[in-house]
């Protein structure tokens, strides 16, 4: 049973976590990324793997599946913890250990935040029904289009953000452009939630590793 508390867990393997999880590793935060499917990349690979995107910034044409093998190489610049083939079935704030507690089909899980990635209510209704009775337990505020978050992608409960699909916007916002920067956007409020004094602003990327 993993006890160790880690800064930032990332529920959901899709493009939302997997940038997020990239960028957490950007932030120094020490991150857990946790999965339901044996593969990451989310609906790039499980809804339609060979389509050809062309709206993606920085690609002129991709393929689904290739754009998820770019997160997941992009991600893996990182050495984070990712648990894969792991069902998340309830979220609790433990007040004696003052973290989230993050139960899984196989095990509990404590990190200081957490962010939800988990892809469309729709496909939640669908497949994890039992994570949104855990949502209404724990007093979540969602809608019928999603978690309701704000501009810091900051839920209505203290440390836990959520960002993508998951969230409460029109449908025709779900893009993978949008998705990403909702994720640098939950990672870098999730690291101010652990370290008050860290700057939501990380600065460029092509800056902070100057001199390291
Ligand atoms: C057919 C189709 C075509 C599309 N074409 C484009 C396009 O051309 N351009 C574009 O920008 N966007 C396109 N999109 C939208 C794009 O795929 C999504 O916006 C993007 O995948 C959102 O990423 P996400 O990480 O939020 O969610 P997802 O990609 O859905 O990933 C969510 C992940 O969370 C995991 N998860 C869910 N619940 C749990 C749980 N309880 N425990 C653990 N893990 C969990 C899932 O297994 C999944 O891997 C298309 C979507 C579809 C369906």
């Amino acid at each position: 049973m993993p006890t160790e508390v880690y800064d930032i867990t990332i529920i959901g393997g899709g493009p939302a976590g997997l940038f997020g999880s990239f960028y957490a590793g950007l932030r120094d935060a020490k991150t857990k990324v946790i999965e339901a499917t044996k593969v990451l990349g989310g609906a790039l690979v499980h809804e339609y793997p060979n389509e050809v995107l062309r709206d993606v910034a920085g690609f002129v044409l991709i393929t689904a599946e290739r754009l998820a093998e770019r997160f997941i190489e992009q991600a893996a610049a990182y050495d984070h913890t990712i648990c894969k083939g792991e069902k998340v079935t309830a979220l609790a704030f433990d007040n004696a250990k003052k973290v989230w507690k993050i139960t899984t089909d196989k095990n509990d899980h404590f990190s200081t935040t957490v962010v939800l990635a988990i892809g469309t209510l729709q496909n939640l209704q669908k497949k994890y029904n039992v994570l949104l009775d855990s949502f209404k337990k724990i007093g979540l505020k969602t809608n019928e289009l999603g978690v309701v978050v704000d501009a810091h992608m900051q839920t209505n409960l203290a440390g836990l953000f959520a960002c993508g699909d998951i969230i409460a916007k029109p449908k025709e916002m779900n893009f993978i452009t949008i998705a990403s920067a909702e994720a640098a956007t939950a990672i870098n409020n999730a690291k101010k939630y652990c370290n008050p004094e860290a700057s939501t602003f990380p600065g460029y990327s092509t800056d902070i590793r100057k001199g390291k």
